[in-house]
């Protein structure tokens, strides 16, 4: 495995952030993200209830995969328990991402099931579980996302926003800005009183091959 530079994570991480709250994917108190030091049980990982895209790199943290505070002075986010259930279980991934998109997690709350309607989300999100209401911040959360994401790249919560997950971060990042434009697309068809047409299976393996997914 290459040498990976923890400063450039963290600022990458800083930056992630920023990003998801700039495109309205969370408020600034919303959301945080991880990044497990590949082959390793070190997690740095955002500071609970500080507001995000302000965030310095020496306000992360470091956690272990039992969420033991190994360095940093601030709190672990309060939902460490659901990033680090992924990476006990999801030795692939390195970077979990969790916002509250507003299309997304509404689409949900009124039934509408995730189709991946585009050509990105159809190679990207092939399919997107859901999670019903489980208080934030507990293991039972974290335990029922990490076994969602045993099959799936993005696992909606119900009444509360979206986790993604990604062998590095623009992986986990792609997919849920992937997700919130696959939403409004699916919202403003249904705007229109249509249902979406859908990509065909044949399309999609067709695409895969192409593209050598
Ligand atoms: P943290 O600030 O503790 O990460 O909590 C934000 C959040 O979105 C909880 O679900
Ligand atoms: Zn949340």
């Amino acid at each position: 495995m290459g040498y990976i530079d923890e400063e450039n994570v963290k600022r990458e991480l800083i930056e992630v952030m920023k990003i998801m709250h700039d495109k309205g994917l969370m408020t600034g108190i919303g959301g945080n993200v991880s990044y497990r030091m590949p082959e390793t049980n070190e997690v740095w990982i955002t500071p609970s209830g500080l507001y995000k895209p302000k965030l310095n790199t020496e306000d992360l943290v470091k956690i272990d995969l039992e969420g033991n505070l190994l360095e940093g002075v601030y709190k672990p986010s309060m939902e460490w328990p659901i990033h680090t259930s992924i990476y006990k279980r999801r030795v692939d991934v390195n970077c979990v991402l969790h916002c509250h998109p507003p299309y997304a997690t509404g689409l949900i709350l009124a039934g509408v099931e995730f189709r991946p309607i585009t050509l990105e989300a159809a190679l990207m999100i092939a399919r997107a579980l859901t999670v019903p209401f489980i208080y934030p911040g507990t293991k039972e959360l974290g335990e029922a996302v990490a076994e969602a994401a045993m099959g799936s790249r993005v696992i909606l919560l119900q009444n509360h926003g979206a986790v993604t997950l990604g062998y590095d971060i623009y992986e986990a990042v792609t997919a849920m800005e992937i997700l919130e434009e696959c939403a409004k697309m699916t919202f403003v068809a249904k705007c229109m009183g249509v249902k979406p047409t859908e990509i065909s299976e044949r399309d999609i393996e067709l695409l895969r091959k192409l593209y050598k997914l």
